[in-house]
């Protein structure tokens, strides 16, 4: 069967905490490990002075350096920086975001030294990028093609920044799916002939909630309705934690360390790791060193008060499940099978809570939460190119719009084009007329949302069709048409039916959204990064060389038996040579490639000679 690409193909799970990549080799998904051996990497970007870092390396810097370390891109991606979200979010971040050309979020950073603007979805290419070597480095092999995973409630903008980001990496985007249809496809593929059944993703990540309704049958997923908080997740819990034992540590030393940026940190991250172990332990400790002026930190937790700590949280998630149902206007008990995915899922009061709303009914928990999304993700993968097994080339995707769109009608009221919750790939029209006499353009404001003003909506484009011949208002006949692609990427249309004169636009959604030459420049700007990075990875590896062959001298000249064959000249040359190198090695700040390597040739056309000397007398 001829695919889309060429394998391997691979389905990444773009998140907004962790990101995760598996492929579809030897008839099944493997979830591929990380350089660190862990299934899931940090979606983390860090700039310092020397190198840019991402994965695990950037997220265990960010207490040394917070500013420069960029986290939650895939909270500003296709957004406008006016968005309400975008500005409450900022709030809470340590690093920088300032208002760009027309409206767009520029994340603001030091990077060697020079200030430098990175729009979001700059970022997140770098981590797809990432995934991408973690992929090579397992397989081998060049990897150029991907199918990525966004939340199901994205609109077109964040949908289609988040395909820039892949084209930014230099890679082909296949496919963009819903996490909550990859979940499905993982839990479908273990569950082959099922039937026809009502399927409820329960997606509790690091920060955010979704919950989806779907409806699997003979391969066929279906979305019914999506439900979701962009706050809630385990950074929320973690947060009450430290809350918690901030109170605690004020009742036990008399000192409040809420002001002290580094101990919250440090304490964060405890109770991160607590909270982990609390899913499969009743009771834990945190201990934390020196913590704050020098006063070690100990104190207990069990699972209960933890989960007294977050079950107003928790109670708010399986809200959202009851909001899906009634928007499906499905009652609970046609729910045939309620899955789990997210870090966070694991946390057994949430599960409890939820299986207390299903009425005791088994949760499905066989699928790994944190690999769900990127196990489906390789199998639609698989299945664009032609591989995959008999269970997964019947699968057909069915995606659902998850806010209404229309346009603007009289009066600034939503005249709705393609309703919400309507199966994609689709196409829809209506027609409209002119609003005054002799009019010969007509503007078309494109909106998403549930709001009957469009003011309250929101904005994704606009166009002017024009020139349509002048008559009284009313007249002119004009179909527009909505289309959304596979891809859940939205073009509209509108044609003058008397004259045939047309405009089609692909809503990018805001003029903030890049420009092919945008895209063009940000590529660069990567291709540019990377050479930079592989210049700071040759220098580290040349000073490493020249490091590691004067201290392999100096062991060789130290050693008893070795260095005692030595005459003392040469013994004396040697010594002299490795101290003047060791002394430039420790007074340096900036050295290039080359100069390291000169100075290892110079070092080892001392040292190899009388070293060989010793060799041939033996
Ligand atoms: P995700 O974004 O789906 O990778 O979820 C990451 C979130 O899950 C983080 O907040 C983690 O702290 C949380 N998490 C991971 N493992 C566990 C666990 N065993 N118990 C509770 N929370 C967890």
């Amino acid at each position: 069967m001829a695919g889309e690409g060429e394998w391997p193909a691979i389905g990444i799970d773009l998140g907004t905490t962790y990101s995760c990549v598996a492929v579809w080799q030897n008839d099944r998904v493997e979830i591929i490990v990380n350089d660190q051996g862990n299934r899931t990497t940090p979606s983390y970007v860090a700039f310092t002075d020397k190198e840019r870092l991402v994965g695990d390396a950037a997220k265990n810097q960010v207490a040394r350096n917070p500013t420069n370390s960029i986290f939650d891109a895939k909270r500003l991606i296709g957004r406008r920086f006016s968005d309400s979200l975008v500005q409450n979010d900022i709030n809470f971040w340590p690093f920088k975001v300032i208002e760009g050309h027309a409206d767009k979020p520029m994340i603001m950073v030091t990077y060697k030294d020079e200030e430098k603007h990175f729009a979001a979805e700059e970022i997140s290419s770098m981590v797809l990028k990432k995934m991408r070597e973690i992929a090579e480095a397992y397989l081998g092999t060049i990897v150029k093609n991907i199918v990525v995973t966004v939340p199901a409630y994205f609109n077109d903008s964040q949908r289609k920044a988040t395909k820039d980001a892949g084209g930014i990496a230099g890679l082909n985007v296949m496919r963009i799916i819903n996490e909550p249809t990859a979940a499905a496809i993982a839990y479908g593929l273990d569950k082959a002939n099922i039937g026809r059944k009502n399927v409820l993703i329960f997606d509790l990540g690091g920060g955010t909630t979704d919950v989806s309704l779907l409806t699997i049958d003979d391969g066929t997923f279906e979305v019914k309705a999506v439900a979701g908080d962009t706050h809630l997740g385990g950074e929320d819990f973690d947060n009450r934690m430290v809350k918690h034992f901030v109170e605690i540590f004020k009742r036990q030393h008399k000192e409040d360390i809420s002001g002290n940026a580094k101990a919250l940190r440090r304490l964060r991250t405890a109770c991160e790791r607590a909270k982990r172990i609390l899913s499969s332990a009743t009771e834990t400790t945190i201990e934390v060193d020196s913590l704050y002026k020098g006063i070690d930190f100990s104190s207990c937790i069990t699972r209960a008060r933890f989960a007294e700590l977050n079950m107003d949280l928790f109670k708010k998630s399986i809200e959202l499940v009851e909001k899906s149902l009634i928007d499906a206007k499905m009652d609970k008990r046609g729910v045939h099978d309620v899955v789990l995915t997210g870090g966070s899922s694991r946390i057994p009061k949430v599960q409890q809570l939820l299986q207390d709303f299903f009425d005791g009914k088994q949760l499905n928990m066989s699928i790994n939460p944190d690999e769900a999304v990127a196990y489906g993700a390789a199998v639609q993968a698989a299945n664009l190119v032609g591989m995959g097994n008999e269970k997964v080339q019947h699968i057909v995707l069915l995606d659902v719009t998850p806010l209404s769109l229309g346009v603007s009608a009289d009066g600034g009221w939503m005249s709705v084009v393609i309703p919400r919750n309507t199966i994609i790939p689709t196409k829809m029209e209506e027609n409209y007329t002119t609003r005054f006499d002799n009019q010969t353009s007509v503007l078309f404001p494109v909106y998403e949302g549930e709001r009957v003003k469009v003011v309250d909506n929101n904005w994704l484009g606009e166009f002017r069709l024009s020139p349509i011949p002048a008559a009284p208002k009313g007249a002119a006949d004009i179909k527009v048409c909505f289309e959304i692609d596979a891809n859940g990427i939205l073009s509209v249309s509108a044609v003058e039916k008397t004259t045939g004169v047309s405009y089609k636009i692909t809503i990018t959604n805001y003029k903030a959204s890049p420009s092919t030459e945008e895209i063009h420049r940000m590529v660069e700007d990567a291709e540019k990064y990377e050479v930079e990075d592989d210049e700071h990875r040759k220098k580290v590896r040349a000073k490493e060389a020249l490091e590691n062959y004067a201290y392999k001298m100096r062991s060789i000249v130290n050693d008893k038996e070795i260095g005692d064959k030595l005459d003392a000249p040469g013994k004396e040359k040697i010594e002299a040579a490795i101290k003047h190198v060791i002394h430039w090695l420790d007074g340096i700040q900036h050295a290039d490639v080359d100069e390291f390597e000169d100075k290892l040739i110079g070092l080892e056309l001392i040292c190899n000679p009388i070293i060989a000397k010793i060799s041939r007398q033996e």
